[in-house]
């Protein structure tokens, strides 16, 4: 097959091969496996893929660009949760509000506000993860830590977001132990943004963990860990 395709039975394959290591870090860290739930980031394979991926039992999809992302929801959407997880153009969210159902990236006013106004003409209230570079890294996307604060009181009006958790992206490193201190930093992020008691930041969920370190943000908090090669690349 010409296309990125991935079977049903290679994605349930892959998937008795994770469960027991989400399992294990779970146990480890003294968690509940229920409270880690699963986005199968399907940006490596095409359209078809998705109803497999759906049909193995995967329930929560993750895309990261909307031009990938939109024909996989159009064609399969009535299904499943939708997570928006890439950086989000202002002038794109026209075009994903009413259909994906979280958004993984906020990282700025400007999106703040246009989520918010679209949110409020179609009566619904966006549910958001705040972005936060925790790691500092230059190219990475999301809120410079030292503007968290100052961003939360500025969103604080906006009656169409709700910010019910926080998402962090870990620099690829070998030996993912070094990112462990990353994914605790976004944990004490979220202690310190529920104490400040704003009606529209509840950020319980915690969106960190890739193929690569999902053990290590498990073991810190994730409740959603996102992901892609080691479960849904193509065959
Ligand atoms: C691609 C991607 C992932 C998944 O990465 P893998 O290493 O393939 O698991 C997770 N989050 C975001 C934002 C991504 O773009």
């Amino acid at each position: 097959m010409s296309e990125r395709f991935v079977s049903r039975e290679v994605v349930q394959k892959r998937l008795a091969e994770l469960e027991p290591r989400i399992l294990a870090a779970c146990e480890r860290a003294g968690r509940k496996r229920e409270e880690v739930n699963i986005i199968a980031v399907t940006k490596y394979i095409e359209v078809p893929a998705i109803g497999e991926v759906l049909a193995a039992g995967l329930t929560h999809i993750g895309e990261n660009r909307v031009q990938d992302g939109l024909p996989k929801y159009e064609a399969y959407g009535e299904t499943g949760t939708w997570h928006f997880i890439g950086h989000l153009q202002t002038n794109k969210v026209k075009d994903v509000i009413g259909k994906f159902d979280l958004f993984h990236s906020l990282d700025r006013l400007s999106l703040a506000e246009e989520l918010n106004r679209r949110a409020e003409a179609l009566g619904i209230t966006a549910q958001c993860f705040l972005q936060i570079n925790v790691s500092g890294e230059e190219t990475k996307f999301g809120l410079d830590p030292k503007d968290v604060l100052a961003f939360v009181q500025e969103t604080s009006n906006m009656k169409h977001i709700r910010i019910m958790g926080l998402m962090t992206m870990a620099p690829f490193v070998e030996n993912a132990e070094e990112v462990r201190p990353v994914f605790r930093g976004l944990r004490e992020w979220r202690d310190r943004l529920l104490s400040l008691g704003i009606d529209n930041l509840t950020p319980n969920e915690l969106s960190m963990g890739m193929s690569n370190d999902f053990e290590v943000a498990i073991e810190e908090g994730a409740t959603y860990i996102r992901v892609g090669s080691v479960l849904v690349s193509p065959e």
